[in-house]
């Protein structure tokens, strides 16, 4: 696939609306990474950020000639700002939207607050939700806790079973991968809740802090996921994508994944902070403190300028040469062709610049977490699975759920 050049616009806006969380989820990357920044923003988004974000949403719209833009509403745990300033927030970016743009709402939670007055409030404004689950409940405890140490599980998943009695709210589940957890148990448990999308989401980690494998010769994370693949086509019943999977998929047949975290293809995405700065990819605070920031704020800067800005820094600066600084060991997988290494900061090498504007980074890192995830699949989908990749869960679906 040919690569574009040059800055692509961006389409998905990333609001982070709250700074603070109910829980406590040891791998947070937003609280529990190197970057502790989130800890010193505000609690929540003042609506004259989110007025200062809506402007300049639609004006790189307008700029652009977007037809569609999509706005998630993320945290922290979103759902801490309350129903009534949530609904200012909504109003504020729908009324900036330029005659002809469509904005499409979505939202990521932890569902533990959910309740019908918040759905209300998202079938007003056609707000989609997804909700991370890790799985059943032993699965969801090993790192979804709340602050005093106890399991959320139960809560989540009452947020759930309401969230599905309004199915046309329901944008899908989110799972991070942890080994130890039975992949077969973790999808089919998803899968009950009948979403029309579940994720899973690798461990973040760094080349030079790799995540936890008991034996680094075997490409334990790709197998992990080749169960999951092999547990979705075990039943014709269930409809629901698996976008990780289907990415790869669609990545091997040269077409454009959905999200960076697989493939070359330019993000498309951009996160606005509580406070109006802007991160391009936010993972990359897994690797140190201001690696994701831009030096921008969406009170003086527009989203032109993080094009431009971000395409010197680690996500877009992949689609260039390769960093001089990688290590020089090869590959040895036959899909890092298709992966590229999987996500962001696995590609930031141990030997970089101080300037988070200048960080370097590369597609031949020797010890992407992954495993070859692609190269573990066990067999081509289907027929029927490629239909249902290409019209039930389109690229609108699929962009819905984002963590
Ligand atoms: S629910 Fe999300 S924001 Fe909250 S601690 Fe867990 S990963 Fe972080």
């Amino acid at each position: 696939m040919t690569e574009p050049e040059g800055p692509v616009p961006f389409r998905t806006f990333i609001l982070k609306v709250a700074n603070r969380c109910n829980i406590d989820c040891d791998y947070c990357f937003v609280f529990n990474s190197r970057d502790q920044t989130a800890r010193r923003l505000p609690a929540r988004m003042d609506l004259a950020v989110a007025r200062a974000a809506a402007r300049r949403i639609g004006e790189h719209a307008a700029a652009h000639r977007l037809r569609t833009v999509h706005v998630v509403l993320h945290g922290g745990e979103p759902l801490l700002v309350g129903v009534g300033h949530m609904a200012d927030l909504l109003e504020a970016v729908r009324d900036a939207a330029p005659t002809g743009t469509r904005v499409l709402f979505g939202l990521q939670t932890n569902g533990t607050l959910l309740s019908d007055a918040w759905l209300d409030l998202f079938e007003r404004y056609e707000v989609a939700v997804g909700v991370s689950l890790d799985g059943p409940p032993r699965a969801n405890d090993r790192h979804r806790l709340t602050h005093a140490g106890r399991s959320s599980a139960d809560s989540a998943v009452r947020g759930i079973e309401l969230l599905r009695s309004r199915p046309r709210l329901f944008a899908g589940l989110l799972a991070v991968v942890d080994l130890a957890n039975d992949p077969v148990e973790v999808h089919d448990y998803l899968a009950a809740f009948e979403p029309p999308v579940t994720d899973f989401g690798l461990p973040h980690a760094t080349h030079d802090d790799p995540p936890l494998r008991a034996d680094p010769s075997v490409p334990e994370y790709g197998l992990w996921m080749s169960r999951v693949y092999d547990a979705w086509l075990a039943r014709s019943d269930y409809r629901h994508s698996v976008r990780m999977l289907e990415d790869i998929v669609a990545l091997s047949s040269g077409v454009r994944g959905s999200v960076e975290t697989l493939g070359l293809a330019p993000p498309t995405s951009v996160v606005i902070e509580s406070d109006g700065s802007v991160e391009a990819v936010d993972t990359l605070r897994s690797v140190e403190e201001g690696a994701s920031w831009l030096g921008l704020d969406v009170l003086r800067h527009s989203f032109d300028e993080a094009l431009i800005r971000s395409c010197c820094t680690g996500s877009r600066a992949r689609t260039r040469s390769p960093s001089s600084a990688a290590p020089a060991r090869s590959w040895t997988c036959a899909a890092v062709a298709t992966c590229r290494t999987a996500s962001v900061p696995p590609r930031v090498t141990g030997t970089r610049p101080s300037t988070a504007r200048t960080w370097s980074t590369s597609s031949d890192t020797s010890r992407a977490p992954c495993g070859d995830t692609a190269g573990t699949l066990t067999r081509r989908p289907s027929r029927r699975r490629r239909r249902v990749c290409r019209t039930a869960m389109g690229h609108d679906a699929l962009e819905r759920v984002q963590q």
